[in-house]
């Protein structure tokens, strides 16, 4: 897009996404003056009071903010708003800031000053970007407290009501974001902060879309100035030409008509135009996915990767550390189909591999070589602690067990004999369904005979479009031979589908591919049961669905 006619612009370290167009505001936010003196001996029990009452009117902020938020979709601005309450009231701080005010006969404001600054100097030195950001929230804190201090109402709003209000400031606090909200305001630009910022995470829980780390910002702006706050590419136009602002406006409404009608897809059952039923379930990685999928209303998890429990554990989790994350999964799913991939150690997941050997992949050629289930058969302790956690864990609901890198009969024979021994030693009689990853070609090939001893399968196209066109997948070089409509593909998945209802067991898939809108229409007639995939595909997908009609192939 053209930039010609905008007065000034610039771009911001962190956005919220969201394009809003609207007349500025510049508020005074940020750090206010502190007023610094000595005090009488006999005084100091007032300023102490003072504090105390500045404490308790801050809190009373969080708490009135706290309710507004409570049916927000996203609940991270109320975990935030929570945690910056406890910082609020954390004895440490109130202890010093008290000793301050009586041992140095200073007035409140300087002694919070005083601590909060010392506080915030420490996270200086912390070499995590992420942790270094939180120094931004004992600072909101701060600023909170002053404020009530110096006895600060929050600025009024001046701005007509029929124009979108955008304002701008040096820096606002999490509760200064949830009020600007409240009030009707379309959107922020601060000249603070960082991706990490907590007024940020607010702001996008918020839907609002905003700027931070906006340097320069105000010096541009006048208040009244048409400003457009670009949350998607991080970027802010001042006094922007018709032209170009014509062109921002169409973006804004497409973006938010498309938006609107995404959410309405949100929560409710995945149906072709004429009432065809095609599961949509969520690839997920990590617990931290499991309250949105639940929001988005998934038919379940239909590929759980459990190896990423390993990204971050020194050692294998044991069956009991791996029991609890598959009984919480299991929990938070109320009720729902879960399936747990056994681990998919090696491949392209290399660093993983020195968990379980204790050195790294000795081959030339990982994709080939002892990953998957290969990997498992040859280490059956390993293999035998996640059957028995993920057996604990089949009590609480609907588990269901996958086997990657499937390509003989003889590896699930092994695999089930092994959930048998497990499940008899620990007097479970009602084994969870097994199923193979059909992700190599000679899976496909021996589909009919995978198809005996398994209870469903799920395609993981990742993985067999690589070894079908003998394309790495992660190799740009070779990126454009991995091809999804290379003709080679559909009748692999056409016959393994035709396999599964042949045998009458369930056939899904959770590469890549079940999000492709280009597919669902021919995946949902050849039979498929579940498409399963990373979040942000399930209501595009499922709103493509609403769409299609159902004519299965014969
Ligand atoms: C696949 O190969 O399609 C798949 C889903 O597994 P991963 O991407 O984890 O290899
Ligand atoms: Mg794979």
């Amino acid at each position: 897009m053209s930039d010609a006619g905008a007065r000034h612009g610039g771009t911001a370290a962190a956005g919220s996404s969201g394009i809003v167009i609207g007349r500025v505001q510049k508020l005074a936010g940020g750090d206010l003056p502190v007023s610094e003196r000595y005090i009488h001996a006999d005084k100091v029990e007032d300023e102490v009071a003072r504090f105390v009452q500045a404490v308790a009117e801050s809190v009373a902020d969080f708490d009135s903010e706290r309710l507004h938020l409570l049916e927000l979709e996203s609940q991270d601005p109320l975990h935030i708003l929570d945690a910056q309450r406890m910082l609020l009231l954390d004895p440490d701080l109130s202890r010093k800031v008290m000793e301050s005010i009586r041992n140095q006969r200073i007035n409140a404001d300087w002694a919070v000053h005083q601590q909060v600054t010392a506080i915030a100097r420490i996270f200086d030195n912390i070499s995590d970007e992420y942790l270094r950001a939180r120094k931004s929230d004992i600072e909101h804190v701060g600023q909170r407290i002053l404020r009530h201090l110096a006895g600060c109402e929050d600025q009024k709003l001046l701005v007509e009501a029929k124009e979108r209000l955008i304002v701008a400031g040096e820096d606002f606090t999490p509760v200064e974001v949830i009020r600007l909200w409240r009030q009707g305001v379309a959107g922020f630009v601060a000249e603070k902060g960082g991706p990490n910022a907590h007024s940020i995470i607010i702001a996008r829980g918020l839907g609002m879309p905003a700027l931070m780390g906006a340097e320069g910002v105000l010096e541009q702006l006048n208040d009244g100035d048409r400003l457009i706050v670009d949350g998607e590419q991080g970027v802010w136009r001042v006094n922007p030409s018709f032209v170009h602002e014509r062109e921002y406006l169409i973006m804004a409404r497409n973006a938010d008509a498309e938006q609107r009608s995404l959410s309405m897809f949100a929560d409710c059952a995945s149906l072709s135009n004429d009432g065809h039923a095609l599961k949509l379930m969520a690839n997920l990685e990590v617990e931290d996915e499991l309250p949105q999928a639940v929001r988005l209303g998934v038919e379940g998890v239909g590929l759980y990767r459990s190896e990423f429990l390993l990204t971050d554990a020194d050692c294998l989790p044991d069956e009991e550390a791996q029991y609890q994350l598959y009984a919480r999964v299991m929990q938070s799913m109320i009720g729902l189909p879960v399936t747990f991939r056994l681990m998919d150690i090696g491949g392209e997941k290399s660093l993983l591999y020195e968990h379980i050997i204790g050195h790294r992949a000795m081959t030339d050629n990982p994709a080939l070589g002892l990953r998957g289930v290969r990997l498992l058969l040859q280490n059956k302790v390993v293999l035998r602690d996640q059957l028995r956690a993920l057996l604990r864990a089949s009590q609480h609901g609907d588990l269901r067990i996958l086997v990657p890198m499937v390509s003989r009969v003889e590896e699930m024979s092994v695999v089930r004999e092994q959930l048998e021994i497990c499940a008899e030693g620990l007097l479970i009689e009602n084994l969870p369904k097994l199923g193979a990853m059909i992700e190599v070609p000679a899976a496909v090939i021996i589909a009919d005979q995978l198809a005996e001893v398994c209870d469903f399968f799920s395609i993981g196209t990742n993985d067999l479009i690589q070894y079908t066109l003998a394309a790495d997948r992660a190799d740009e070089e070779v990126a454009y031979l991995y091809d999804t409509t290379h003709p080679a593909l559909e009748p692999m998945l056409r016959q393994t589908a035709q396999a599964a209802r042949t045998a009458g067991i369930e056939v899904n898939m959770c590469g890549e591919l079940a999000a492709d809108l280009c597919w669902t229409e021919r995946l949902m007639n050849m039979g498929f049961d579940t498409l399963s995939m990373s979040l942000q595909h399930i209501l595009p997908v499922r709103k493509h669905l609403a769409s299609l009609h159902y004519h299965p192939d014969s």
